[in-house]
Parts: C-alpha cells; sequence; structure tokens
C-alpha cells in the first residue's frame, strides 16, 4: 500500500519539456490514471515515480518519503509494462516466480508464494503449462502474477491493454479493476482512452503537453471541467461549445447569448468579454417552445439513445436525446439548455468560470 504525492515534477530532455510542474497526489489503494492524448507525458510521468527516469526538477514522495533522485530498485513498486512480455521459454510457475528467485528467496517460500499468486488469479491448473500456448487472457494473467507476487507497494501500468481487441479489453479491464479492488494496492495505470479511465479509475489526472490540466474523480472531470481541454477530451460526443461576447455578475442564473437567455449554474466569479456556453450532449433537449431555433442536420441511431446533430447560428450543436423521440433530418426545431449542468469557459484561456475553482481537485498555480 503507498500513497505518492507529486510535487511541481518537470522533466526536460534537451530543450524539449516533457513534462512541466505537475503536482497531483495519488491516496493509499486508490486506482489512479494517468490519462491524456500522444505525447502529452503520461509515460514519461509515469516513468518518473517508477525511478526508470529522473526527474529535472521536483519532488516524488512515497509514503511520505522523497524519493526523486532514487533508483528504481530502492522503491518498492513493481512496473506492469506490457503484459504480453514474458519468457517464452519457462513455463507459467517460473514465469511468475522469477523475481523471487533472483531476489534468492527460499524455494519453498518461492512455492507457496507462487501458488497464492496462482489461486488470486485463477490460473492453478496451467501453472506448468508453457506460456507458449497460452491465450491472451492467461499470458496477460501470468504477467499480472509476475507483478503481484513481488507484493509491492504499488503497480505502475503502461497502457497494458492497449494492444486488444474491444470485447477482450473490456472483459480484461473489469478483472483488473476486480483485482485491485481484491488486493487494495495503489495503482498508477496510464491510458489514452477517456472511457477506460473513466470506467476503471477512482481518480484521473488529465494531462495536455505536459501541464496536468485537471485532477479528479471520474465525475469531478467529466461534471466539472476545469478547461475547455478537458470538456472536449473527455465525453463522446464531446461537450458543444458555443462562443459569446457578454458580461457575467457572480450569482447570476442566466447570460445573453445573441438575444437568446440561456440558463448557467448561479456560482461563478464576475467576468466581462470572450467566453464559451460549454453543454453536454445529453443536457440539450428539443422543444417546440424554445426561440432558440435549429435545423436537424443528421441523426445517428445508438439503440436507447440517439445522437441528433443541428446547425445553430452559432454553430455545430450534438443533443444526446431518446432514441423514441422524433428527429427527422431538415426539421426545425427549437432547443433547451439544462443550465444547472451548464460549464462557462474563459475563451482566452480556455479555463473554467466559477466561483468555486480552489475547492475542487484543480491543480493550477
Ligand atoms: P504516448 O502514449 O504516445 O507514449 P505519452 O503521453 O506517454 O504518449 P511520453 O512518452 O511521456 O508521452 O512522451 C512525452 C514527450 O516526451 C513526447 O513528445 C516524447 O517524444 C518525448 N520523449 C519521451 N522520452 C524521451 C526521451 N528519452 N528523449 C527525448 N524525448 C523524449
Amino acid at each position: 500500500m503507498a500513497e505518492i504525492v507529486i510535487r511541481n515534477l518537470r522533466k526536460d530532455f534537451g530543450d524539449f519539456t516533457a513534462v512541466q510542474s505537475s503536482s497531483f497526489r495519488i491516496d493509499d489503494g486508490e486506482f489512479f490514471m494517468l490519462l491524456g492524448p500522444s505525447g502529452c507525458g503520461k509515460t514519461t510521468t509515469l516513468r518518473m515515480i517508477a525511478g526508470l527516469e529522473l526527474p529535472t526538477s521536483g519532488e516524488i514522495f512515497i509514503d511520505g518519503e522523497e524519493v526523486g533522485q532514487k533508483r528504481a530498485s530502492q522503491r518498492d513498486i513493481a512496473f506492469v509494462f506490457q503484459m504480453f512480455a514474458l519468457y517464452p521459454h519457462m513455463n507459467v510457475r517460473r514465469n511468475i516466480s522469477y523475481p523471487l528467485v533472483s531476489q534468492g528467496m527460499d524455494r519453498a517460500e518461492v512455492r507457496a508464494k507462487v501458488t497464492e499468486v496462482a489461486r488470486i488469479l485463477g490460473i492453478e491448473k496451467i501453472l506448468d503449462r508453457p506460456v507458449g500456448g497460452l491465450s491472451g487472457g492467461d499470458r496477460q494473467r501470468v504477467a499480472l502474477g509476475r507483478a503481484i507476487v513481488r507484493n509491492p507497494k504499488c503497480f505502475l501500468m503502461d497502457e497494458p491493454l492497449g494492444a486488444l481487441d474491444a470485447e477482450f479489453r473490456e472483459h480484461m479491464a473489469e478483472e483488473l479493476r476486480a483485482l485491485h479492488d481484491r488486493m487494495g494496492a495503489t495503482t498508477v495505470y496510464v491510458t489514452h482512452d477517456q472511457l477506460e479511465a473513466m470506467q476503471m479509475g477512482d481518480k484521473i489526472v488529465v494531462m495536455n503537453h505536459g501541464v496536468v490540466e485537471q485532477f479528479g474523480t471520474p465525475q469531478d472531470v467529466y461534471d466539472k471541467p476545469a478547461t475547455m481541454f478537458v470538456a472536449n477530451f473527455i465525453g463522446s460526443p464531446s461537450m458543444n461549445f458555443l462562443k459569446f461576447h457578454g458580461s457575467l455578475e457572480p450569482g447570476a442564473t442566466t447570460v445573453q447569448l445573441h438575444h437568446q437567455t440561456l440558463g448557467i449554474p448561479a456560482s461563478h466569479e464576475a467576468f466581462d468579454g470572450d467566453m464559451v456556453y460549454g453543454v453536454r450532449p445529453e443536457h440539450v433537449r428539443l422543444s417546440d417552445d424554445s426561440a432558440y431555433r435549429a435545423e436537424i442536420v443528421a441523426t445517428e441511431y445508438l439503440g436507447t439513445t440517439q445522437i441528433v446533430t443541428l446547425k445553430t447560428f452559432n454553430g455545430e450543436v450534438k443533443a444526446r436525446i431518446s432514441s423514441a423521440l422524433p428527429a427527422r433530418v431538415g426539421a426545425t426545431v427549437g432547443l433547451n439548455f439544462e443550465g444547472a449542468k451548464v460549464t462557462l469557459f474563459d475563451r482566452q484561456t480556455g479555463r473554467a468560470i466559477r466561483s468555486n475553482l480552489n475547492e475542487g481537485m484543480l491543480s493550477h498555480g
């Protein structure tokens, strides 16, 4: 079990800054996701936590001890690189026991530990099989077993399900999460897949260009995005952004958007200038009595819901509505937005305008 605190972490590769001024905290026993697009610095951050890369500056605390300049072997954490990275010439038992044998552990103790790990993973029956002929799922369980058997304080995983097809990936994701819940060891998990992060994580750090945009629970980052980047990256389809210019009094519950009065949550600070009205597709309603008119240009049937694309004077808007509701391409309809669920952004900085910014778990500043 381990608590990990990252403070002002930075990594330069020559002139290039891969990670800049990152700060976040991983609580003991958490399943923690490092999420962001390719090249945003997730792997570099994970490698610094592992001790495989030394920070240029900043601190990493594991259980209160500053380990930033310590080697990987001194940190008592297990890095599950790629679940398929097994020793092909060894059987399952030898693959799992390898880390213990190489530490010089007593044979009887090794046997007992491997048996216990095999039980946890449900692979007792294949212990004496060569890894070569195993299914993908079993190979992943063996690779996990090799990490678990060391009983580390913390597991670090870098896109472990990245190479799998969608169905199997979902199955392994559930299995990994269940395993985590049984073992309770802190897990730090890198992914570029926002759905995976939302489904599996207790907390998520969203990174972009080496910067932490936000960290919080999946619900925090979905419902209260700190930036337009987060609002756009998380959710599918992503949040609608309607640009407008205006001024805002603290406590106001509406804004004027091109002569339309639209609802907003009451908690925000005063603002004057270019803003963006951010509304998720499921908070857009089609309603004949609204003066905000739009033309339906496309519909996408998704079973219980459908995504309706509408052309408005403010650009394209997507609505997620029940498939039972009529939506005909070419029809003109009115739109309502669920004001309490809206996020306003400062268009210049891309940051959310709220009065309670510090209450969340934002790491800027
Ligand atoms: P991906 O999912 O594509 O691996 P990532 O978010 O994990 O993306 P990193 O691997 O951390 O990103 O890389 C962040 C940036 O740092 C990238 O632009 C990468 O090219 C650069 N980088 C990483 N390692 C090195 C290195 N050893 N030398 C130079 N640049 C590096």
